[in-house]
């Protein structure tokens, strides 16, 4: 006979998940954390994260009789291809192959059917249904809360999707991760390009590359632009300079295998903004759109100081988007020398 406990972990497995974990519902302080970053601005205009947060506190709002939280990971980790150099740009690695909202939600519908097959309810999501998915996994002991704010479980990696279902059942749960494993390490906050880290586990969107690259509608200010380097969607240094990063296992996933590491700048820049779209489509380089990755690749263009730039960002000069135009106009405006 199965306990609660066991039948929910092998539903899990059943469903695609390799790594599951589970706590109880009920408060969680890493949630009381969010709110103090909410309160502070820090989202930015980001503001369906501080929308709904009756639910996002409790998920029985939801789910009302919601007793256990199945947290459930995804390894997302694969080695950087080799950088092609010339004028490419950077891709964050969640990002290198097909959008995992689709990877990780047929899994969570499969989970979910059989779990209601079986008499129990269940209510969850990744990253689009109001959870802060970060505080389930702390409780969980999926990992600890790293200084630079990521889900780190030790011995293996930060590089991980989370997903959590809520589920009727009660459970025994597994336990939270009590020590700081970063211990004086400060790798990720004096390594952050642009200084987004107000302090330890506390970053500010509103300095943060990966805000600028995937969810802001404008150019960044301009101060901030030259800390952007070759990034064209995202960033991964704090996760790069992080130890608890250096070994991590190859993930298991095909469907994140690295497609889109890098960018032809130029290429991008020369195709029109209907073929970009329709060639990232149903990966995450859709969310920024043709018109943010034309922006972000003019700033990395201006970061690559290449005098042979200068046709493409004619062509961002020209695009009919005004901040197309004004990434075209701050790269314009950067020293360029003649490559070697
Ligand atoms: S993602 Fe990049 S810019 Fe954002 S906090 Fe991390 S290192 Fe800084
Ligand atoms: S780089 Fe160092 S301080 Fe930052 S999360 Fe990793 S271990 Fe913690």
């Amino acid at each position: 006979m199965q306990s609660p406990r066991e039948y929910l972990l092998a539903r899990a497995g059943e469903s695609g998940f390799r790594v599951a974990r589970l706590a109880n519902v009920g408060p969680t302080p890493r949630f009381e954390a969010f709110k103090t970053w909410i309160a502070a601005g820090h989202h930015a205009d980001m503001a369906w994260l501080g929308s709904r947060m009756d639910e996002r506190s409790d998920p029985r709002h939801k789910l009302k009789s919601a007793k256990t939280a199945l947290v459930l990971a995804v390894e997302h980790h694969h080695e950087r291809p080799a950088d092609p150099g010339g004028r490419t740009g950077m891709v964050a690695r969640y990002a290198w192959g097909r959008d995992y909202h689709n990877l990780v939600g047929k899994r969570l519908k499969k989970l979910g059917k059989a779990l209601r097959a079986d008499g129990h309810g269940a209510w969850g999501g990744v990253d689009m249904a109001p959870i802060v998915e970060r505080a389930w996994a702390e409780a969980a002991g999926v990992g600890f809360v790293g200084k630079n704010t990521l889900v780190i479980a030790p011995g293996r990696t930060s590089w991980m999707v989370l997903a959590v279902m809520f589920v009727t059942l009660e459970a025994e749960p597994d336990r939270p991760i009590v020590r700081d494993h970063c211990g004086r390490c400060e790798r990720c906050l004096v390594g952050c390009p642009t200084g987004a880290f107000v302090g330890p586990r506390v970053v500010d969107a509103r300095r943060c590359i990966s805000y600028y690259t995937i969810e802001a509608a404008d150019l960044a200010p301009r101060e901030l632009l030259p800390g952007f380097g070759r990034w064209v969607f995202g960033c991964d240094v704090c996760q790069e300079v992080c130890p608890h990063n250096a070994g991590a296992p190859r993930s298991e996933e095909d469907d994140l295998l690295p497609r889109n590491a890098w960018l032809d700048l130029d290429e991008l820049l020369a195709t029109s903004d209907e073929a970009v779209d329709a060639r990232y489509l149903g990966t995450p380089l859709a969310r920024p759109g043709a018109v943010g990755l034309k922006r972000n690749a003019l700033v990395a263009l201006g970061n690559l100081h290449d005098r042979g730039a200068a046709p493409s960002v004619e062509r961002g000069l020209a695009h009919p988007s005004p901040v197309v135009q004004a990434a075209a106009a701050w790269a314009a405006a950067q020293p360029t020398v003649q490559p070697s």
